[in-house]
């Protein structure tokens, strides 16, 4: 028997309904040769159904999880002890053309490790596990509360495909939260994303500033840039980065990237 951890955001999913539901929605899952990356396999709830049908590369945090699931599941399977945020992507993705990404993820790190793989090329599809706040700041739309950094990142290169709703009462320990299991497919966006994600990250990194005092308090290169093209544009000078869209900032990207 294996104890959960709390504090590595263990959350098990139990419904097999609801498992099923996950499994027959992930795109690619029937392709041959496919591969799946997949983070915090736990005991393998998603796992154990990838495997009878494609190779997944897992990554356990968890030493006793990780040696309970060798023991699970035999075939089809690289299973690593390793905490994925401080994997090396680049080196373990090396001799892989593409890959799908599939987590429920532990709460306490999602969104870190959303941003590190928003930063993988490799990564196609993304199908992951996320509770309800964080998907509503996904799904949001300019000008509202939730709208921010994360939903620009991921809208700029990911379309939101399908969101399945997943009830609290699907897990054990049962979470103070629903969750919802998102897939996005990657569009053909092509930029240098680490220096795109860097300006999002500027231009949001105070929210309660306007676009510009937010990449001034940042020491963006860009500041100027960014005045220009606005300018150019005619937009308001004191327009903060919530009220801007996805397509927006590609078309500010377009223009202010060195
Ligand atoms: N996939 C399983 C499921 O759906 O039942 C477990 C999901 S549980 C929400 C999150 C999993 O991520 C746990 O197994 C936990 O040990 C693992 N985990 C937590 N932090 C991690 C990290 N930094 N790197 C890799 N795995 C991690």
């Amino acid at each position: 028997m294996v104890q959960y951890k709390k504090n590595l955001g263990q959350n098990f999913l139990i419904d097999l309904n609801k498992i099923n539901e996950i499994i027959n929605n992930i795109p690619n899952l029937d392709l041959k040769g496919e591969i799946f990356l997949e983070v915090g396999p736990g005991k393998g709830a998603l796992t154990k159904e990838i495997t009878k049908r494609n190779f997944v590369i897992a990554i356990e945090i968890d030493k006793k999880l990780t040696d309970y699931l060798k023991e699970e599941i035999k075939e089809n399977i690289c299973l690593l002890n390793l905490d994925f945020l401080d994997v090396n992507l680049k080196k373990l993705l090396k001799k892989f053309e593409k890959v799908n990404f599939v987590s429920n993820l532990p709460y306490y790190i999602s969104t870190k490790i959303i941003f590190k793989i928003l930063e993988e090329e490799k990564i196609q599809n993304v199908s992951v596990m996320l509770q309800k706040e964080l998907v509503e700041r996904i799904l949001a739309k300019p000008k509202t509360k939730t709208y921010g950094r994360l939903s620009v990142s991921i809208n700029t290169f990911f379309e939101i495909k399908k969101e399945i709703r997943v009830p609290k009462e699907c897990f054990y320990p049962k979470p103070k939260i629903d969750s919802s299991f998102i897939i996005l497919k990657k569009k053909d966006i092509k930029i240098d994303k680490i220096k795109y994600l860097a300006f999002i990250k500027e231009c949001f990194a105070n929210k309660r500033k306007t676009l510009l005092n937010s990449l001034k308090n940042s020491n963006s290169i860009y500041l100027n840039k960014v005045k220009d093209f606005l300018e150019l544009n005619k937009i308001n000078i004191l327009t903060r980065a919530e009220e801007i869209s996805v397509n927006f900032y590609l078309l500010m990207w377009d223009y202010i990237k060195q």
